[in-house]
């Protein structure tokens, strides 16, 4: 497609994107359980990928519960909801289970999981809104190149049954590894046949010691062209796209095309700094509400509440809704109260240093 048509397809995504899902955009981060993936042909793109065989204690590359939690709190304060919970494969359903009672507890509201090959019958689903599945690429060959570890048929029975559990569903799609243009309407029947309710996009984020190292990042038109056609096909899909430090100008062209959720940022690096307020300038400059803040540092440290918040707002729409019908047992409540303390210091340490490098942009 050429560049004035990928224009002129924003411009109708983007007064699509208003008239189904209001004028706001918000922000969103994936929640890691840790560093570990034992799936043992990882991808090729991924980052665990290339540090599994330097983990020789992989429960040791887990993260600790306190700082999952802390986490889970600091992004309800700031007004992000989790984009999903995440971590690669080699959790007990005991342990996830266990986890995502808690942290759905801390931010209030039921969670998506992008956990690998889900079990249905042994997960909890009490807390649970919805499941993702990491396609990453709909080119199948290209898939088989860079995903051998994970088949895409296993995916997509996975999101097939999720919906029998009256789960929604997304996936995850990686643009900038060899997919190209026809990949589009390969992508736009995948929706159609497992009636996703939202898509993750991402550009690929060259990782060292990867065969992608030495790649250079899909063009921005390229990525609006993606976005722009699954938002004209599928007006009322929730759309997240993520960028990354090195990629934000990107923002508000993939807003103008139809995105409703920008994502994949460090957040406590750049919360405050000029990349955070860039974030926020971006969104800002294609005429959206922006929901949840990258910048303010009194809310950051509580000192004020953060009034254009989806948790605070609750907006009705699908896209940027919170679902509150949660259950916990109470064996969890019990281990959350044990743990008060330290997830309360650990807000404290990511709070102050974070606060601590925001400073120097005022
Ligand atoms: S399954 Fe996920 S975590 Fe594991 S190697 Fe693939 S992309 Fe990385």
């Amino acid at each position: 497609m050429n560049s004035i048509d990928i224009f002129e397809n924003s411009i109708k995504a983007y007064k699509i994107t208003e008239k189904y899902h209001g004028n706001y955009v918000g922000l969103e981060r994936a929640l890691f359980l840790g560093w570990y993936c034992e799936l043992e042909n990882p991808c090729k793109f991924c980052y665990m990928s290339t540090q599994k065989d330097k983990i020789k204690e992989p429960l040791k590359a887990r993260r600790k519960l306190e700082t999952i939690l802390a986490e889970a709190s600091i992004m309800k304060r700031i007004g992000w909801k989790l984009e999903f919970i995440s971590g690669g494969y080699g959790y007990k359903i005991e342990e996830l289970n266990d986890m995502i009672e808690m942290i759905a507890h801390i931010q209030g509201c039921k969670q998506y999981l992008n956990l690998g090959i889900i079990d249905f019958e042994k997960l909890n689903l009490n807390n649970v809104e919805g499941i993702v599945g990491a396609v990453e690429t709909v080119n199948p060959e290209l898939h088989q190149k860079v995903c051998p570890g994970k088949p895409l048929e296993n995916t997509k029975e996975m999101l097939l049954k999720a919906k029998d559990y009256d789960l929604k569903t997304g996936i995850t799609i990686i643009l900038g590894m060899g997919e190209t243009e026809d990949d589009i309407e390969k992508l736009l029947q995948m929706i159609e046949e497992l009636d996703l309710n939202r898509i993750t996009f991402y550009s690929l984020n060259p990782q060292k010691d990867t065969i992608f190292e030495h790649k250079t990042s899909t063009t921005t038109l390229n990525y609006m062209n993606w976005v722009s056609q699954v938002r004209l096909n599928y007006p009322k899909l929730k759309i997240i796209s993520g960028t990354w430090v090195d990629k934000l100008p990107n923002i508000g062209p993939l807003v103008m095309a139809g995105s409703n959720i920008i994502t994949k940022f460090p957040l406590f690096s750049i919360y405050g700094t000029k990349y955070g307020k860039t974030v926020e300038n971006e969104i800002n400059s294609t005429g959206r509400e922006l929901l949840g803040s990258f910048s303010d540092v009194d809310v950051l440290n509580s000192k004020k509440e953060l009034l254009n918040s989806p948790y605070v707002k609750n907006i009705p729409n699908e896209s940027y809704r919170i679902n509150k019908n949660l259950e916990i047992s109470e064996k969890n409540l019990a281990v959350l109260k044990d743990m008060d303390v330290n997830i309360a210091n650990k807000i404290d340490s990511y709070v102050k240093k974070t606060t601590k490098n925001a400073m120097k942009y005022l």
